[in-house]
């Protein structure tokens, strides 16, 4: 495929403007102007509708195929979601920050304040933020929000509790808030070890950050009993719901014991991701922590019934975002939860833990299976088996996109070998899903018989197998002829 430079045809243009009729400002300093035209390609309309139009069906998604990339809850989002986002176009995102504006746009408002109240339902906490703009933001904030706390009450705290199988943006969202890490192994039950947990605890722990289920998609049957250790010390729970779509509905982190929570609404709730688009990771907190909440806030005024906005609040940790947050993606996220309804969601979580299972029990004599139990919404095999004729996890990978499929996440959880994490979600069909089990099946005897098959794969690819080693070592990001 040609780059856009390699198509420019000198003197070729896409629109003619009129001549300008404003007058060339004649004192700019010479050093300011340019001495050659920019080297932008030259394209008519056609060619670049083309180029773009061709560019985005090399696009994998969703909308596309199956994309069972694990940690990351690609399910297939309702295109109603988008229809329901795009009716609050012609609001204007300041306007309940001016003077008198929050009149205007109650029904804005109303949206953001119920959204609230439904998040906190389904999580167990007393209030909710949607501030945050990802899962990363929404720990940073919950990170903060822990900082705050504790100053609060004079406690002085250095660490921050995290088990070896958490995400990365855990650990990092902690040390941002200014806290020093501890992180504990996993025991071979596959939870954190209770153990070390609790020999690690001491009265400079701010807080425990836990995934449930972790990331090897267990469900963690000590979680009670962590969080009554960490309170018995003044330590906060802080919950990473990133893996909700797990439990939505059936459990609530709340009344596990957390004091603290973020969501990933692009993950759980409606919103397409895997491309760096807008996400929202609202922070949901039990009463102990609602005073130092990011601002501005919607409060309901009970006199008037109205909605207003609250700009200032001396404990708040401030303000961390526009506009209370992606608003579009609450939009989706709402739409989401009303239209699917309470058992709607229950059944979507059980639906997502049901296609896990199914996969974890049909690849479980092909592939290595280090913690056997029955898992939740995702699970994490190990390709140490095929490891032993030379192929790699990353190999398989390759081999599922040349039959069609987004490769599921490897190498992590980083504390299992060879890791190949697989999340269905709840909305793929079981052909789909028996399609897919049967090309990992073929992986796993074309890495017996013929294992260097897989070195040149993929082949069915515009770019076919990177050198990654080189990629990263000798970078060439733009390339312009
Ligand atoms: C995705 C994920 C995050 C981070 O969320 P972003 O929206 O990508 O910042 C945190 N924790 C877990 C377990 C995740 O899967």
């Amino acid at each position: 495929m040609q780059l856009i430079y390699e198509k420019s045809v000198s003197g070729r243009k896409g629109v003619m403007l009129p001549a300008s009729d404003i007058p060339v400002a004649a004192d700019l300093p010479q050093n300011l102007l340019r001495s050659e035209s920019a080297a932008l390609p030259e394209l008519s309309e056609t060619d670049l509708v083309r180029h773009f139009t061709n560019l985005s069906h090399l696009n994998f998604s969703v909308d596309t195929n199956f994309y069972p990339l694990g940690s990351c809850t690609m399910k297939y989002n309702a295109k109603i979601l988008e229809n329901s986002a795009s009716l609050f176009s012609g609001l204007h995102p300041v306007t309940a920050l001016l003077p008198g504006g929050a009149e205007y746009c109650q029904g804005a408002l109303g949206l953001l304040y119920d959204l609230s109240q439904m998040l906190a339902d389904i999580t167990g906490m007393d209030e909710v933020s949607t501030h945050p703009l990802a899962g990363a933001h929404g720990e940073m904030t919950g990170m903060l929000l822990v900082a705050a706390y504790h100053k609060a009450k004079g406690n002085r705290r250095k660490y921050v509790v995290v088990p070896d199988s958490s995400h990365g943006t855990n650990p990092a969202s902690a040390a941002m808030a200014g806290y020093e890490i501890i992180t504990i192994p996993t025991a071979p039950y596959g939870d954190m070890d209770l153990d070390l947990f609790r020999q690690a605890m001491n009265n400079e722990v701010a807080a425990v950050m836990m995934t449930c289920p972790n990331t090897l998609g267990l469900f963690n049957p000590h979680i009670k009993e962590i969080a009554d250790i960490a309170h018995s010390y003044d330590a906060l729970m802080y919950y990473d719901g990133a893996n909700l779509n797990a439990i939505m509905g059936k459990v609530r982190p709340g009344d596990l014991g957390f004091d603290l929570v973020h969501l990933n609404l692009h993950k759980t709730f409606g919103t397409p991701h895997g491309g760096g688009g807008p996400g929202a990771g609202p922070v949901g907190v039990k009463m102990c922590l609602i005073p130092f909440l990011p601002v501005p806030r919607i409060i309901h005024d009970e006199s008037s019934g109205n909605l207003r906005v609250q700009t200032d609040s001396p404990l708040s940790i401030g303000h961390i975002a526009n506009f209370f947050g992606n608003f579009g993606v609450m939009v989706k996220a709402y739409t989401y939860i009303i239209t699917l309804g309470r058992d709607g969601l229950i059944q979507a979580s059980e639906q997502a833990v049901l296609n896990a299972n199914y996969i974890k029990e049909r690849l479980a004599p092909w592939y290595d299976l280090p913690y056997q139990q029955t898992c939740m919404h995702e699970v994490v095999f190990s390709a140490s088996r095929q490891l032993k004729y030379g192929v790699h996890a990353i190999d398989i990978a390759k081999f599922l996109i040349d039959k069609g499929y987004h490769p599921p996440t490897v190498y992590f959880p980083l504390n299992v070998k060879e890791a190949i994490m697989i999340e269905p979600t709840e909305t793929e069909s079981k052909a789909t899903l028996d399609a897919f089990i049967e090309a990992m099946i073929e992986a796993a005897v074309l890495a017996e018989k013929d294992p260097d098959s897989f070195k040149s794969m993929p082949v069915t690819t515009v770019v076919s197998r990177l050198d990654e080693t080189r990629a990263a070592r000798d970078r060439v990001v733009c390339h312009v002829v």
